[in-house]
């Protein structure tokens, strides 16, 4: 593919204005390892001050409304989150998901609205562990991908649209359990997504990033990443300190 590796923290929601302190020291690792790009999605609370205290790494917020602006109490919009400082969205994680009721088409709407407003996507997708064991996780996913991706012009006013738009799989169990996929899985999947893109938006799905996510660590970060289309990595839990990040950061 290319790509140098990119590696995205999703701090949940962890964090206040003493976390800056963890998001500048793993800047200074991101600053002396220009091969790895990295990027960290705080709380939209932190977005604006974290954006101000980094200087080499994407800050990029964990959701967005599908709308512009209106009466949706407690919701922030694509535009909102541009204007706070973040140059990316993470959305259809699996906790919003299973907290927030989130649907495939609300995934699918928040995508279009993100990319309209001009920010890239991490758009994540993934299977239960009742899915895989009864050999239904590549066609849950496609499912997903189906009803998920954005429509879009792959090509606008020259820019290539698909280049800012990245797939993050993470299997949700493995999310925050230390249990990962056999790397053959993780190549089998990550090949059925990449047909996915191609069949969807032909050669410019070849542009697409497909990042893994479930438990990554700094010990096991180089083998998954070493893994055929894998561009990356969206990593919770050991994101959330320079002492884990900076190690993966490393690591890749
Ligand atoms: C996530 O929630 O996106 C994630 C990958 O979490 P963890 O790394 O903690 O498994």
């Amino acid at each position: 593919m290319g790509h140098r590796p990119y590696i995205v923290g999703n701090w949940k929601m962890n964090g206040t204005r003493n976390s800056l302190a963890e998001a500048r020291a793993i800047d200074r690792v991101a600053s002396k390892w220009p091969q790895v790009r990295v990027g960290i999605a705080p709380p939209h609370t932190l977005i604006h001050a974290m954006r101000d205290a980094v200087d080499s790494i994407d800050v990029g917020g964990q959701d967005c409304h599908s709308e512009t602006d209106g009466a949706y109490t407690g919701d922030i919009s694509a535009a909102m989150l541009k204007d706070a400082g973040a140059s990316f969205a993470i959305l259809g994680h699996s906790e919003r998901r299973q907290y927030h009721g989130e649907t495939n088409p609300q995934v699918k709407a928040k995508c279009e609205a993100a990319l309209g407003a001009g920010l890239s996507v991490i758009l994540c997708v993934g299977e239960t562990e009742e899915q895989r064991d009864s050999g239904e996780a590549e066609s849950t996913v496609s499912g997903q991908l189906t009803s998920c991706l954005p429509e879009i012009a792959v090509e606008e006013e020259g820019e290539s649209v698909s280049a800012r738009l990245a797939i993050a799989y993470e299997p949700i169990w493995a999310i925050g359990t230390g249990r990962v996929p056999s790397l053959d899985e993780i190549k089998a999947m990550h090949a059925s997504i990449r047909a996915k893109l191609v069949d969807t938006f032909g050669e410019n799905g070849n542009e697409v990033r497909i990042l893994y996510g479930g438990s990554v660590k700094a010990d096991n970060a180089l083998e998954i990443l070493s893994c055929d289309e894998v561009g990356g990595a969206l990593v919770g839990g050991a994101s959330l300190t320079n002492e884990s990040f900076g190690a993966i950061i490393i690591a890749a």
